[in-house]
């Protein structure tokens, strides 16, 4: 977490294709590069051409892992690839993904978004039974379970192995003739498919679809697994919760805008929070600014409700990536400005409205609205998209503990204060269902962040394995 964005990081994005014939490996390549924001950490792909699986990974954004070379030498019929943020397992090449191993049945690569929560039993029990770990990320207990149920085919071996797990996943598992999706029964992490003439595509978000030209088909639903193999495309669905939990935060910060998720455009939904919230607070003021990019839907969506102007009052620098070296306490300020640079002549007397699509932290919004004041503004207010981010996440993100969430630890008024804002709103938690046209999906949502109503147990108190020491 960097309190230069004071946003939970999402964990992973994961992309595969079946494609005879394509160049997979490149396809992959620009099918990863557009799930970026998912994760920054490390890149990896993996190839089969049918005879064994072929990897390459490494700590680094996706082209700077990948050159021309790497990918020449990558060719074959089928490819799957993953783009890593480390919430279980230390930020190490060897908890990158793909992985692959052998196994009974032949070679198997595996990459996965989301955590189980109980993983520490999970990996307690493979140990007490044989199992060596090489990793500390909870993705490789998947893999030693398939191997483990490999008397069946891998489906059934998929099957039996979600009754094990628990927690949120959106898996690939690819195999030398197979490339397999699996959703986790309330479908907490996004998984779509693809479809390009005759290549079939599984991945995270449908704007990787766009990025490659390839046709979105539907999303995965929760606990199905998906196989395309040379006989076409084929499903199971045994595994459905009763009710669907997708990530809401998907929708509030995590996916991007252009991705369509569960049947909703995510740039829309973010414009309905923001007209909602312009119902919930209408605010006196003379102009709406965004923090980009983040709130800007939701900026445009409350002048629109409201007839208020908006306008760009922040603008981001776009060059600050992972290699961006942290400052110092004192160097703090500026490592909010070397993001975000108020346009004085916009703000320069006004009344000024700010929207942002949350608070978790609590670091750098104080900065912002120090920022805009200094700029000329007579007023500074916020509006959050999204209610008070009060309760850890245990499903693929890292806000894993209260203490570090501002809204479990102060009052909506005590924030303000905090932050030095005119005044502080959040949409409520009825608001931000209100975004979502029912009509269009039957999708329902984990809340937990805001409620605490966890839809997947949770991991007990203190629970831990010792294989699982970093
Ligand atoms: S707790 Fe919040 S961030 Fe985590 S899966 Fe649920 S809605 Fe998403």
């Amino acid at each position: 977490m960097s309190y230069i964005t004071d946003k939970p990081k999402e964990e992973c994005g994961i992309f595969g294709i079946y494609g005879p014939g394509l160049d997979v490996a490149r396809l992959t390549y620009y099918g990863l590069y557009a799930l970026q924001h998912r994760g920054q950490e490390s890149s990896g792909i993996a190839v089969t051409d049918g005879q064994g699986i072929r990897l390459h990974k490494n700590m680094g954004l996706v082209p700077e892992v990948f050159s021309e070379d790497i990918l020449a030498r990558l060719n074959g019929n089928m490819a799957m690839g993953h783009v890593r943020y480390s919430t279980t397992g230390s930020s190490l090449v060897v908890n990158a993904q793909p992985m692959v191993c052998y196994y009974a049945k032949g070679m198997v690569a595996l990459a996965h978004n989301g955590n189980l929560t109980n993983i520490a039993e999970l990996r307690n029990t493979l140990a007490a039974n044989g199992s060596v770990f090489q990793t500390t990320n909870d993705s490789e207990a998947i893999v030693h379970l398939i191997a483990r149920y490999n008397q069946n085919k891998i489906e059934d071996a998929l099957l039996k192995c979600m009754l094990d797990i628990k927690g949120a996943y959106s898996l690939l598992v690819m195999t030398e003739d197979k490339l397999i999706g699996v959703r986790d029964p309330y479908g907490v992490r996004p998984l779509c498919i693809g479809k390009m003439g005759g290549a079939y595509i599984l991945a995270s978000e449908s704007c990787a679809l766009d990025t490659i030209g390839a046709e979105f088909i539907r999303d995965v639903e929760p606990g199905e697994i998906v196989t395309i193999d040379k006989n076409g495309i084929s499903s199971i669905k045994k595994m459905a919760a009763k009710s669907q939990a997708t990530c809401i935060f998907e929708f509030i910060y995590f996916a991007r805008p252009d991705s369509i998720i569960d049947g909703f455009q995510v740039n829309q939904v973010r414009r309905e929070m923001g007209r909602q919230l312009a119902i919930e607070y209408p605010v006196d003021v003379d102009l709406v600014i965004s923090v980009p990019d983040s709130g800007n839907a939701a900026a445009r969506g409350y002048a629109e409700e409201s007839g208020i102007p908006f306008d760009e009052g922040l603008m981001k620098n776009r060059y600050i990536g992972r290699t961006f070296i942290q400052p110092n306490q004192e160097m703090r300020e500026l490592a909010v400005r070397l993001k975000l640079n108020p346009i004085r002549n916009v703000l320069r007397g006004k009344r000024v409205l700010m929207i942002d699509d949350s608070i978790v932290r609590g670091t750098t919004s104080g900065k912002m609205v120090a920022m805009v004041k200094e700029a000329g503004a007579s007023e500074v207010h916020m509006c959050i998209s999204s209610p008070p981010y009060i309760y850890p996440c245990y499903y693929g993100t890292d806000t894993s503990a209260s203490k570090e969430l501002i809204a479990a630890r102060m009052s909506i008024e005590e924030i303000r204060k905090f932050i030095g804002a005119d005044g502080l709103h959040y949409l409520s938690q009825e608001g931000l269902l209100k975004a979502f046209n029912k009509e269009l999906s039957q999708c329902t949502f984990c809340t937990a962040c805001f409620d605490g109503n966890y839809p997947i147990e949770v991991p007990a108190l203190g629970s831990e394995s010792k294989f699982m020491l970093e």
